[in-house]
């Protein structure tokens, strides 16, 4: 059955981004992959042509969608709107409409690349880490919250970190579900020897694994985590923990490959429909100059491929494809390094596609 893809590229060198994106799914189109793309606009793009960073349209086209390639939203000329104008509204609109709650964030990193990275070679060289995040629960998001004064006159800040059972068994789920469709060992975030709502966390997950006996299921507590990561981050493979936690570590772990420009990411909700967009934003300082990075977009097509459109082959061609191009020494400004030679964004779309 042929499959519906809402391309949205967004602001800033998103538009750029994404006809690189376009052109390795029209490629896979020409070698029998059945999909049709739609595109429409949000962010700033979306307030521009509709007066809101979520369009009515778009909104429609998204939930008729079975997945949505996103490139990047937000600019300068934004940043003064009303904030529910603002571009990152549309962002944060278009995740909760389609009840993405499993935001998946791998951390990949390619050998060719490995003195991109602040950390050792050692430690990091072969690093290939998922993380998988909660994304519309916990802390962000639990009532009651706010800023009050007490009677004695002492102004206080407070928020509440809640989970149900079904919110934490349905991202186990989806955690244990990708653990399947790689090495098959999931680690468990959670501050259990602190936090109630850890203890219910990692009660459920123990639950859900007995439906998964062929995945190596262990726990950690978020700060012991986040000191693994950074001394002996390939002892990881797939990590699953809460939206707060998996916020910094998600981050942290992103950064031990160094390059921003590579990164994809994907959110899921419960029947593997996604939405995948690259983990850097629109990047206004060098748009429009044909200089960004296409690949982390271009990777978001393989995470496409692989997790929602089932298609893991066509989604290692990709993978592949991007490391050939590594191999030839073809590099973006912002991963370029001495002795290798520096391409545009167009070309390196192009020998992306020559390396299918
Ligand atoms: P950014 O990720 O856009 O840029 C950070 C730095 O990385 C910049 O120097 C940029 O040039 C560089 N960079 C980013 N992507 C690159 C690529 N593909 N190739 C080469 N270099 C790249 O973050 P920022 O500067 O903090 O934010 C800029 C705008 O993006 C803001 O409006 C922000 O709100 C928005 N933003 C959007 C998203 C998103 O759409 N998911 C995420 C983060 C930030």
């Amino acid at each position: 059955m042929t499959k519906k893809i809402l391309v949205l590229p967004g602001d800033g060198i998103g538009p750029e981004i994404m006809t690189e994106a376009v052109k390795v799914l029209d490629r896979l189109r020409a070698d029998g992959l059945s999909i049709e793309m739609e595109r429409g606009h949000i962010g700033g793009a979306g307030y521009d042509a509709a007066g809101k960073p979520l369009p009515d349209e778009t909104l429609r086209l998204a939930r008729e969608a079975d997945a949505v390639l996103l490139g990047a939203v937000g600019g300068p000329q934004y940043d003064t709107l009303p904030r529910e104008s603002r571009p990152e509204r549309g962002l944060l609109g278009i995740r909760s409409a389609l009840g993405l709650f499993s935001n998946l964030r791998p951390a990949l990193l390619y050998p060719q690349l490995v003195h991109a990275s602040t950390l050792k070679p050692e430690v990091v060289s072969g690093l290939d880490i998922m993380i998988v995040r909660e994304l519309t629960g916990s802390i962000y998001f639990g009532q009651p919250r706010g800023i009050r004064t007490r009677e004695d006159g002492v102004r206080e800040g407070f928020n509440t970190m809640i989970y149900s059972e079904p919110e934490i068994e349905r991202i186990a789920r989806s955690a244990f579900d990708i653990a399947m469709k790689r090495d098959r060992k999931l680690c468990s975030v959670d501050k259990a020897n602190v936090l109630e709502v850890s203890e219910l966390w990692r009660e459920v997950v123990v639950r859900v694994a007995k439906d998964y006996p062929q995945v190596e299921l262990s726990h950690m507590y978020v700060d012991n985590a986040a000191m693994q990561l950074v001394r002996a981050p390939k002892q990881f493979d797939v990590m699953v923990t809460d939206n707060m936690f998996g916020d910094i570590l998600s981050d942290a772990a992103s950064m031990l490959t160094g390059s921003i420009g590579m990164l994809p990411s994907a959110s899921l909700d419960a029947n593997g429909k996604g939405m995948y967009e690259p983990i850097h934003g629109s990047a206004p300082d060098i748009a429009g100059k044909g200089m960004a990075n296409p690949m982390a977009t271009i990777l978001s097509v393989a995470m496409l491929l692989r997790y929602t459109l089932n298609e893991a082959a066509m989604a290692e061609r990709i993978e592949a494809a991007a490391s050939k191009v590594l191999d030839q020494g073809l590099r973006t400004a912002d991963i370029y390094t001495e002795g290798t030679t520096k391409v545009g964004t167009a070309q390196m779309g192009d020998a992306i596609v020559a390396a299918l």
